[in-house]
């Protein structure tokens, strides 16, 4: 597979695509070499994650340099590295706390039987995740699944795969890991062929991905644990700090050039601070500036060629429907790099695609609200539930309303907070994801499945148990 650079526009980059014969071989290969793992104690395992830690390190600048060819982000992959070394250290502490299967006791409800109870890990986890963070949601749910005994197969996005190269040698550094974990390199096949072999999927992903693996998972009858795309609100009370509400949500909004899932896409106004809220962001818009020199600036190009035109689509659409353009407004082709500069719309409504599917892009559009039932009927007014933002100085009042919104996590005074806070339990509502929290403790302990040993203490009862008897 040739693979775009989204700096230059060439295709620059050869990806070996496993065929489906080889990600079958790595799953055998994992699936002999699990059960030791498997039977390891959880010190033992963080051990071997402290090892990998050292090695991830050794390689930490050359991943570094592959991410950043891979997204055109030299800061943010800096970033990335550092986090993943982060959650390295955060689960080498938290596991072994977690890890915790009860000690034997009586059952309440038949008091002859003691109740031995076993956490059983999954024994293959796959793991397919995007292109707007490769490194990170390549590891987030990785790193919590090996500790809990399971292999993986981890098949990150063919749109931003050079980083695998470097991630690829930390991980043949540490013999143990290698033999529980492997990489799959390719597209929507190979995917395919990850989802069939595995015994649960973890998938990062847009919803109609999200959709067809869930199929699949539920025709296998294995879980699947799906995060997936958001349209994430922000309703901006009439008591809100306006300088606090206007940095928070351009940064949101157009950080990362906005390929973040849970970036700000719908600003909903209070109708008496509209005006300032527009002047002010739209300003702040203007002045953000460009990466097209790699070594400065705010905002880098799009990634994905794809997306770069569901943005356009989305502008187009706004503009044919009657939407105002007050920054940016187009993608432009700079060097072979294709850039959309922050761009505000007003006079946006519901009936536009701007406003109800996900751009994943820097795009502001801005909406006033009259009531505080109106913001919250619009910001509910939406397929997604990931996460949402509420802006006021008034803490009971913003929680009051955090507490109306159909999303599962939600910023107050600030936007995308999901992005720094690892330990926070939180489900995606409907369809932007099912199952367990990746968040918090549950990102550790939904990899175990719960096995009761139930040991009778008492000569068990006989068949004089089910005689009939005459009252
Ligand atoms: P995508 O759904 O196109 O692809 C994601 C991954 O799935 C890739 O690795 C791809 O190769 C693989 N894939 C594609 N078809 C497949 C199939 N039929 N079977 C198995 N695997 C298959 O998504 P994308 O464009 O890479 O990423 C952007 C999307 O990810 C956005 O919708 C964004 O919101 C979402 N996202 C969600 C979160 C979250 O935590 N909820 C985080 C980041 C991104």
């Amino acid at each position: 597979m040739k693979v775009r650079n989204p700096r230059t526009g060439e295709y620059d980059y050869n990806l070996q695509e496993d065929s489906t014969q080889s990600v079958v071989e790595k799953a055998l290969s994992i699936r002999s070499a699990q059960k030791e793992w498997q039977n390891k104690t959880i010190t033992e395992r963080v051990a071997v994650l402290k090892k990998w830690l050292a090695s991830f390190t050794n390689f930490q600048s050359e991943i570094a340099s592959q991410l950043a060819v891979d997204t055109a982000r030299k800061r943010i992959s800096e970033v990335e590295t550092g986090g993943i070394i982060g959650l390295m250290q955060a689960w080498s502490y938290r596991a072994p706390q977690l890890y915790n299967p009860p000690a034997e006791r009586t059952s309440a409800s038949a008091n002859t039987v003691q109740i031995g109870q076993q956490w059983i890990p999954y024994g293959l986890v796959g793991v397919i995740s995007p292109w707007n963070f490769p490194l990170l949601l390549a590891l987030i749910d990785t790193i919590p699944a090996l500790m809990a005994g399971c292999g993986v197969l981890l098949k990150p996005s063919e749109v931003t795969p050079r980083f695998m190269d470097g991630l690829e040698k930390s991980i043949k550094a540490v013999p143990e890991l290698n033999a529980v974990l492997k990489l799959v390199r390719g597209g929507a096949k190979a995917g395919k062929a990850v989802v069939n072999t595995v015994d649960a999927i973890c998938f990062t992903g847009s919803v109609p991905t999200g959709k067809k693996i869930g199929a699949v998972c539920a025709e296998r009858f294995i879980p699947a644990f799906l995060e997936l795309g958001g349209k994430d609100p922000a309703i901006v009370l009439s008591d809100a700090d306006l300088e606090v509400a206007t940095d928070a949500v351009l940064r949101s909004c157009v950080g990362a050039t906005g390929q973040a899932c849970q970036s700000l896409e719908r600003i909903y106004v209070a109708e008496n601070i509209y005006d300032d809220f527009v002047e002010q962001i739209t300003k702040k818009a203007t002045a953000v500036t460009m990466t097209t020199n790699p070594e400065e600036g705010q905002m880098g190009p799009l990634i994905f060629e794809q997306q770069a035109e569901k943005i356009q689509e989305q502008i187009n659409d706004a503009i044919a429907k009657g939407a105002k353009i007050l920054s940016g407004g187009k993608v432009e082709n700079i060097n072979g790099g294709l850039w959309c500069r922050p761009t505000v719309l007003t006079n946006v409504n519901h009936k536009m695609s701007v406003m109800v599917e996900e751009t994943f892009g820097p795009l502001i559009p801005i909406m006033p609200f009259r009531t505080e039932e109106q913001a919250l009927e619009w910001a509910n007014d939406s397929i997604f539930g990931l996460s949402a933002s509420v802006f006021s100085k008034d803490r009971e009042k913003a929680i009051e309303i955090a507490s109306q919104i159909e999303a599962g996590a939600i910023s107050i005074n600030d936007g995308s907070l999901t992005n720094k806070v690892y330990d926070a339990e939180k489900n995606s509502f409907k369809e932007s994801g099912i199952n367990g929290s990746r968040m918090g403790d549950a990102g550790f302990l939904r990899f175990f499945r719960k096995k009761a040993l139930l040991i009778q203490t008492a000569h068990p009862e006989t068949m004089a148990h089910f005689e009939e008897k005459s009252s």
